[in-house]
């Protein structure tokens, strides 16, 4: 008996070039053998996305990317679409898509500015590219498949670049257009990472949010499983790229995956997970270029690999802020002010760590967004400052976020101190700390150039 309902997403390198598409469509045929309904979920091809970011930013070099866009996509689909017919077909609606972007990018420099909204616009049409050459890929290997783009059924509001979807709307329109797509046999390829509000204008859920567009689809369907395929064999002890002898986890908690991703392991979007465990949907993570390992599968308590420490995960580009004044002691509702101002300029705040003594407030921004939060304290606290209750407000160069991850913490005693002891026996100064309130993380601000050394340092708590 074949199973109900799998929703797949392939990331941007599963799709990033004819080799990948290759893999891509043969894992889609080898998965229709045991299920009835699937959904296939793409990213943009590798690298375009910042392609087309980098372009809107930089309007006058639009040029150039029309003509790398044009030539990654068609070459792809000249390798693999033999159909005379469907490959023109393809080729003219990608080049509508770069006519599109080019005229925006033009419009953007006559503005002499991008807006968010405009900034939606042309990050969207990664996703609408590759979501034309996939399809075509795959009916053209003789599957039967219908694109559609989840323009028509994810419903989001207006916060252009992190966009948050109505989930009761999206899941009356997911239901009555893919229903029906699905019930006639078909394999339903829609885009990743973008919605449109209800007035129909495009948004996208934030970088790396067609994770979270399959668990949002995964969800209102509802599908059983969810499978997300990237370049990696699953979720590791730590990022491949920074130590080569990371493994896989053959499992991972709810628990410990939500702390890892938020803390920056880039192999699962943070919002991918509640949807997911709050439908009861598995989640399986896997490599469209090793297929058959088994990859990570999401668990209530994830399995005991003998480690306390699971595995270990790094944020860069942030900076340390931090209030203090002596005379802070006595201002009513500092902490609630200070965070409302950082509230103001939309920034969230990954990590805060406290002194007892009250004397200040230390807490973790990007560094991107480090001059508006210090405006807007410097604005808040504008009287505190002139009478010196608040002696300054400043922020340190560029620091990382180092978080070491797993459950057992929370029943093993010193794991800190083991923490502590492995970084100093290893020359990293420790700027700040912070325990995850779950207790499932321990988070160390370190400076940036000291990054890899820790991460590499504390990986070693793994395996030894
Ligand atoms: P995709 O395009 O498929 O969404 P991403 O580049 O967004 O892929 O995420 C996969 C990458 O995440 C891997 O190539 C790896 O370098 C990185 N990564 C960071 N931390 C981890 C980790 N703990 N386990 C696995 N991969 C990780
Ligand atoms: N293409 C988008 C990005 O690069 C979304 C994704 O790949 O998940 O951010
Ligand atoms: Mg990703």
């Amino acid at each position: 008996m074949k199973q109900k309902t799998l929703v797949m997403k392939f990331g941007g390198t599963s799709v990033g070039s004819a080799d990948a598409l290759k893999s891509a469509t043969q894992i889609i045929r080898d998965a229709q053998k045991d299920w009835s309904r699937i959904v296939v979920v793409t990213s943009a091809m590798a690298g375009v996305t910042n392609l087309l970011l980098d372009s809107a930013n930089h309007p006058t070099d639009a040029h150039d990317a029309e003509s790398k866009l044009r030539e990654k996509h068609f070459s792809a689909a000249e390798a693999l679409i033999k159909n005379q017919s469907l490959l023109e077909e393809t080729k003219k609606e990608i080049n509508a898509l770069i006519e599109i972007f080019v005229n925006l990018c033009n419009a953007i420099q006559v503005l002499g500015e991008a807006s968010p909204r405009a900034l939606d616009a042309v990050a969207s049409l990664g996703e609408r590219m590759s979501l034309r050459l996939l399809t075509a890929v795959i009916i053209e290997a003789g599957i039967k498949a219908k694109g559609i783009e989840s323009t028509e059924f994810i419903v989001t509001n207006s916060n252009f670049q992190n966009a948050h979807p109505d989930f009761l709307t999206t899941k009356e329109k997911t239901q009555a257009l893919l229903n029906p797509l699905l019930d006639e046999g078909n394999i339903v390829i829609t885009t990743g990472f973008i919605g449109a509000n209800a007035e129909g204008t495009v948004t996208t859920l934030g970088r790396g949010g067609s994770d979270y567009s399959a668990a949002i689809i995964g969800s209102v369907l509802p599908a059983n499983e969810v499978w997300i395929w990237t370049d990696v064999d699953g979720v590791m002890t730590t990022d491949p790229r920074i130590v080569s002898s990371a493994k896989t986890l053959s499992e991972i908690s709810y628990g410990e995956i939500a702390e890892l991703a938020y803390y920056g392991a880039k192999v699962l979007h943070p919002k991918t997970i509640r949807p997911v465990v709050d439908a009861g949907i598995g989640l399986r993570i896997c490599n469209t270029f090793n297929p058959t390992h088994a990859g990570t599968r999401l668990t209530a308590n994830g399995k005991k690999n003998g480690h306390v420490i699971k595995a270990v995960t790094a944020i860069q580009k942030q900076r340390l802020v931090t209030i203090e004044g002596r005379g802070m002691l006595g201002v009513p509702g500092v902490a609630a002010r200070a965070f409302g101002a950082v509230a103001s300029t939309k920034t969230s705040v990954p990590l805060i760590t406290q002194a007892s003594s009250e004397q200040s407030i230390c807490f973790a921004v990007p560094s991107e967004t480090a001059d508006n939060v210090l405006n807007a304290l410097e604005k808040t606290f504008a009287l505190e400052i002139e009478e010196d209750d608040i002696d300054r407000v400043w922020s340190t160069d560029d620091v990382s976020i180092v978080t070491v991850v797993g459950a057992g913490m929370r029943h093993t005693p010193g794991v800190a101190g083991k923490v502590f002891s492995q970084l100093g026996n290893n020359g990293v100064n420790v700027l700040a700390i912070a325990q995850g309130s779950s207790e499932v993380s321990i988070s160390l601000v370190v400076d940036a150039k000291d990054t890899e050394h820790a991460v590499r340092t504390l990986h070693e708590l793994i395996v030894s």
